[in-house]
């Protein structure tokens, strides 16, 4: 083998271990194979057996949500937008890739609802699914003329003057986020 074929070589195998270990960090973390299948180049075969090794079983099948009205519920906003500071702080100021970003941003997410108490409203997928709705100009962050805290909202939405979840919840906020949490699961999943 000449030493750059070797190189390529070992470079290729290099890249291939990395593929291996994002996905493995994916699927660990949540991800539906949409996921996998747009973030990674590893044959899809491949990604399903790791799925079933990690998981113990095949990955779901169905489809993705296709809009953004479940980030507009009162709780779910606040899960959402909370997420995606996080994102854009490791994108834009820690200078993350985009893929660091998901993953960092959704830890932090899980661990300030473990250390709240508050049950994970948000799982992977949907938080990988708001971060393409961004670059699809669907949605934008807007500020709460309260907290001025940025939460997610639609793009074309007049956002002045308004007021968060965090600020003024929903007199049913009182029922505990088992509510939002059925109201998540109702939510319809079209392609
Ligand atoms: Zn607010």
């Amino acid at each position: 083998m000449k030493p750059s074929a070797a190189n390529a070589a070992k470079k290729s195998v290099a890249e291939d271990a990395q593929q291996v270990l994002r996905a493995i960090e994916l699927i660990e973390l949540g991800a539906r194979m949409q996921v996998l299948e747009t973030e990674l180049t590893l044959p899809r075969e491949r990604m399903i057996r790791l799925y079933h090794e990690l998981k113990g079983k095949a990955p779901p099948r169905g489809l993705l949500p296709s809009s953004a009205d479940w980030y507009m519920t009162w709780l779910a906003n606040i899960h959402s937008s909370l997420f995606y500071n996080a994102y854009l702080f490791m994108r834009h100021d820690a200078g993350e890739t985009h893929l660091d970003a998901l993953t960092k941003a959704y830890r932090v997410y899980v661990e300030h609802c473990r250390t709240a108490g508050a049950e994970r409203l948000l799982d992977l997928t949907r938080a990988w699914t708001l971060v393409r709705f961004f670059g699809a100009d669907i949605v934008q962050m807007a500020p709460c003329s309260r907290c001025r805290g940025k939460f997610v909202a639609y793009k074309y939405d007049l956002c002045d003057g308004m007021v968060c979840g965090a600020c003024c919840p929903p007199p049913r906020a009182g029922k505990t986020s088992k509510a939002a949490a059925a109201r998540a699961a109702e939510t319809p999943e079209i392609a």
